[in-house]
């Protein structure tokens, strides 16, 4: 992966692929100073592009840095990487973090912040699983509070938790793991968020410790166009039994209809169909 061709953005110049290192006492590294987005671009353009460049200025502040760079200058940068890899329908990754410095303990006010854009080719989160129904481990690990971690940013030390879990999930066979939060509710996916269906209504756990994902917020807006209520509230673990239908949603993920989630089972049905046809439309045009 990292012997290839190709260029990556690196702190305003594009870096060939295989010089885009960082020192072994960046600050990130040891401490997750890191920030970062996930995008996806679809006949050369970048879907929410201006979005995910304002969440990753967000995300910067909420881990009390901020990128030396503006949102358009970010903008031009993905464009860059984009024309230069000759790619069109491309995942899109930017990350920003605390580099090496004068400063190699906790505090690192006196270490400079880097940027990086890389993008490749990316085929469907789930693979083969995606339209026929992904299965869904349940995960040991909880989401954690809003007094623990600054949860609404996409940053690299809230992952920990997500990669133990998916693989675990993998490890029996899954291709992800649903994880409750603190308080025992449901909360989403390691790198998408949920919705479930019942009796023709929509229910999609209220994002109050963790993403409100871009393409969540798209969905719902797409449903709110089909006239389908949609209950943004809190779910309880006992609750999962009574749903008909399960999707996932993420800029990696798209989305993807779940048919199974530990012991509980889910058909890939119309409505959930229907989203997803309407997603990858979208997101094309
Ligand atoms: N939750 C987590 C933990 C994620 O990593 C992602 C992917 N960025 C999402 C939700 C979905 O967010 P988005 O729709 O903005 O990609």
């Amino acid at each position: 992966y990292d012997d290839r061709d190709g260029k990556i953005w690196m702190d305003g110049t594009l870096a060939d692929w295989r010089d885009a290192n960082v020192h072994i006492l960046t600050h990130a590294l040891h401490y997750a100073s890191s920030v970062f987005e996930g995008e996806r671009a679809y006949n050369g353009k970048i879907f929410k592009s201006r979005q995910h460049s304002e969440r990753l200025h967000y995300s910067a502040g909420q881990l009390d840095f901020e990128i030396p760079f503006t949102v358009d200058e970010i903008e031009a940068a993905k464009a860059d990487v984009l024309k230069a890899n000759g790619l069109t329908d491309a995942y899109v990754r930017a990350v920003a973090w605390r580099g090496a410095g004068p400063d190699m303990g906790v505090a690192s006010a006196g270490n400079p912040v880097r940027l990086a854009i890389a993008a490749w080719e990316w085929g469907a989160y789930y693979g083969d699983a995606k339209m026929k129904g992904a299965k869904l481990d349940i995960s040991k690990w909880k989401r954690p509070s809003p007094e623990t971690i600054p949860c609404h940013a996409k940053a690299a030390g809230l992952y920990m938790i997500c990669t133990l879990s998916k693989h675990a999930a993998e490890a029996k066979g899954c291709s992800d793991a649903m994880m409750f939060d603190y308080r025992g509710y449901v909360a989403e996916a390691t790198g998408a968020n949920i919705f479930f269906v019942k009796d023709g209504e929509v229910h999609t756990p209220k994002p109050d410790c963790f993403l409100n994902g871009l393409t969540r917020q798209t969905v719902i807006g797409m449903l709110e166009e089909r006239q389908v209520k949609v209950h943004e509230r809190h779910i309880m673990p006992e609750e999962l039994e009574s749903f008909q239908q399960c999707w996932l949603t993420g800029t990696a993920a798209e989305v993807t209809p779940v048919g199974k989630i530990g012991d509980y089972n889910f058909e890939v049905g119309e409505l959930t169909r229907g989203i997803a046809q309407d997603y990858e439309q979208l997101v094309r045009v």
